[in-house]
């Protein structure tokens, strides 16, 4: 039998990575041979969060051949996943979200709680199975838990993430404070990036009732940075939507540091949006909003009638 394959879902985010490489470094020490792959090229933070913790990058994959033994992590829906997966053997899912658009032939391990990364699971799953914690393994759930709670400012973020993040940061040998905004910062340096390639870096797509959505979301520590660019990326955008057949796209920048987000939206279903924000411009400032997960999917979803 090949390798048990670990991956999250396409265009990675370092949780997605990291948790990958954790969970597939589980496996092996508990005699399964697996291998950390990926869905798509890395963003800066993440390889910054590689080299630091001088982790090695997961093979590329874009396909599983039929009956390929395959763990998710940091995913569950289909269309985030890889390609073939309806006919793959999911053997296990560690996940934080919701769950839609996701069936199996077999039984399987699933492990979700509603906590504010899957890194943080991982270390719950590796305590109950009383596993040691080696520094580098804690170096990448720390990362994972520092980009997907933005240092805690997110409202995904629970108690938990923080304390598991705090005991994380001592086996790892880092101070929190500052390799969290060193790792966030890092991933904020987006000027060499053409507006195709910012489209692409964490887009996540939905469908509801035959709506088909993007949201692409971007980290920055100042929201005019990207946007004065809005003319360039409005073109691209409408060529992703023609594209992709997508009836609505909502691009959103997250300003990092005084947690807030700004979102462009273009798509002949802009009313989906409208409903909760007024749009100028096909923009709106969201004040104290930098979820996608627990704020603005779920609005549109809301809204998606
Ligand atoms: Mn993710
Ligand atoms: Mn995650």
């Amino acid at each position: 039998m090949s390798k048990v394959l670990v991956f999250g879902h396409k265009n990675p985010d370092t949780d997605t990575i990291c948790s990958a490489i954790v969970m597939a470094d589980m496996q092996n020490k508990m005699g399964v041979e697996a291998e950390a792959t990926r869905l798509g090229e890395i963003n800066k933070e993440t390889k910054y969060a590689l080299d630091y913790f001088k982790a090695e990058l997961p093979r590329m994959i874009d396909k599983v051949e039929e009956g390929q033994e395959v763990i998710l992590v940091d995913h569950n829906e289909f269309q985030q996943s890889v390609d073939g997966i309806e006919n793959a053997k999911i053997t296990t899912v560690v996940d934080h979200h919701r769950i839609a658009n996701f069936t199996t032939a077999e039984p399987l391990f699933y492990h979700a709680e509603p906590l504010g990364c899957t890194a943080t699971i991982l270390y719950r799953v590796s305590k109950m199975n009383n596993m040691p914690i080696e520094p580098q393994m804690a170096g990448l759930m720390l990362s994972a838990i520092i980009s997907d709670t933005l240092l805690f400012k997110s409202p995904t973020c629970t108690e938990v993430d923080k304390k598991v993040a705090e005991d994380l940061a001592k086996i790892a040998g880092v101070d929190l404070d500052k390799y969290g905004l060193d790792l966030l910062k890092a991933g904020t340096d987006l000027d060499d990036l053409t507006e195709e390639e910012l489209l692409k870096l964490d887009a996540k797509t939905i469908e509801k009732n035959g709506v088909k959505v993007v949201i692409d979301q971007v980290n920055t520590i100042n929201i005019e940075d990207i946007l004065k660019k809005q003319d360039k990326i409005e073109e691209a955008m409408n060529k992703t939507i023609e594209k992709e057949e997508l009836d609505l796209f909502v691009f959103v920048v997250t300003d990092i540091l005084n947690s807030n987000s700004e979102i462009l939206v273009l798509g002949n279903r802009k009313d989906i949006v409208e409903k909760s924000y007024k749009l100028e411009n096909n923009r709106a400032f969201l004040e104290g909003v930098v979820s996608r997960k627990k704020q603005i999917l779920p609005m549109i979803d809301k809204n998606i009638d």
